[in-house]
């Protein structure tokens, strides 16, 4: 793989600071130019954030100046990560699109657009063939590939396998979110300070549509998004990183055994195994059959962050079926996930 440059839009936020640290050491990937809002811009990047990564600010991005998000300004590029707050994203994210520079999002503004990926790529990789659809420029050389929500992510990675042996019928969802998800500086202290807060604003309709679309299959040109209903309770609880969720299924033709859903977890195969890319996870998809596991403390940065927990499998009295599921939030379910989509698309050749 040739080397590609790329710029970071919202490179001051918390998932920017995610994409500076997980791309430090990338054997494909120089970052070159960061974005941000007026207020970072003409700033040296050690000024302008406020690092809370647990690794040393890379010397080489420190005394990068930040530029404001105007294409025009990342003209050395082969595409951008977004961080963008969702409040501009739409707009910036468009005009990116549109001079020509592909747009890897993190944020919500065009995860439903019937064109674009919403892509984990392990679970839907054949989705990338909707890029060749949009029509930001007339070559098709400026795009936008988004990644879901970070409680959709383990979410769809868990119902996969489920999906693929059983069939989704409906499922209740309660996502137990710790405080990184709502960026630096977040949640006042005084509200999640050895308290819950039963509300996350806009997230539960996020978590309630975006599974189906990732579960759906491109016909033809069409996607088809499934149709089984997802009721969701978004919670912020006082971890750091790692979202955990209580799921419980119904199923089209639920299996006799427990057994059976086990060996339908485990007997899952990677379909993207064969690129070898670099933030892939050995095991995207793993089984823990103790009790007390997973906790976001213990394992949220297994395989890099990049893994999606599953446990306390159990029958349901009500649905057929209970567990737990946990993935990293700004690992997996936002910056690492955004970079294994590049790497996908990379692997398949769409960075011209
Ligand atoms: P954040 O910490 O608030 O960072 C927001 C970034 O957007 C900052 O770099 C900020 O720059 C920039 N920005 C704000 N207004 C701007 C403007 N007018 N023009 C250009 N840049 C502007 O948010 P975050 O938690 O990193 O989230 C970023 C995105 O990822 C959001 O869309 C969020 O929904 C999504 N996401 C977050 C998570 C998570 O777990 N945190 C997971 C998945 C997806 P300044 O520093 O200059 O203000």
């Amino acid at each position: 793989m040739e080397n590609l440059n790329i710029g970071i839009l919202g490179a001051t936020g918390a998932v920017g600071q995610k994409f500076i640290r997980l791309l430090e050491n990338h054997p494909w990937y120089t970052i070159t130019t960061l974005g941000a809002s007026k207020r970072s811009a003409g700033k040296k990047y050690k000024k302008a954030v406020h690092w809370v990564e647990k690794t040393e600010l890379p010397s080489n991005i420190a005394d990068i100046t930040v530029s404001e998000c105007d294409p025009a300004l990342f003209k050395d590029v082969d595409f951008v990560f977004s961080g963008l707050d969702s409040s501009v994203a739409g707009e910036i994210e468009k005009d990116f699109a549109t001079s020509g520079i592909p747009v890897i999002s993190n944020a919500k503004n065009y995860r439903t657009h019937d064109q674009v990926p919403l892509l984990v790529p392990e679970i839907n990789p054949d989705h990338t063939e909707l890029i060749r659809q949009q029509s930001f420029t007339d070559d098709n050389s400026g795009w936008i590939v988004t990644n879901p929500n970070c409680v959709s992510v383990p979410l769809s990675t868990s119902l996969r396998p489920l999906d693929d042996a059983f069939g989704i019928h409906s499922l209740v969802v309660t996502s137990m979110q710790s405080t990184s998800g709502a960026g630096y500086p977040g949640v006042p202290s005084l509200d999640i300070v050895a308290n819950v807060v039963p509300h996350i604003g806009g997230e539960e309709d996020k978590v309630q549509t975006e599974a189906t679309k990732v579960l759906g299959h491109i016909e033809g040109n069409k996607m088809n998004i499934r149709n089984f209903p997802i009721q969701a309770t978004a919670v912020r609880v006082p971890t750091i990183e790692g979202h955990l969720l209580s799921v419980s299924v119904k199923l089209k033709n639920p299996p006799a055994q427990l057994e059976n859903v086990k060996e339908a977890f485990t007997a899952w195969k990677n379909p993207i195994s064969q690129y070898e890319l670099p933030s892939s996870p050995t095991r995207p998809i793993r089984l823990y059959e103790t009790d007390r596991y997973p906790q976001p403390r213990l394992h949220a940065e297994r395989e890099g962050g990049m893994q999606t927990a599953i446990g306390r499998l159990r029958k349901g009295t009500v649905m057929d079926l209970g567990y737990v599921t946990m993935a990293h939030n700004t690992i997996r379910g936002a910056a690492g996930g955004a970079i294994l989509n590049s790497e996908l698309l990379a692997a398949k050749g769409f960075f011209k």
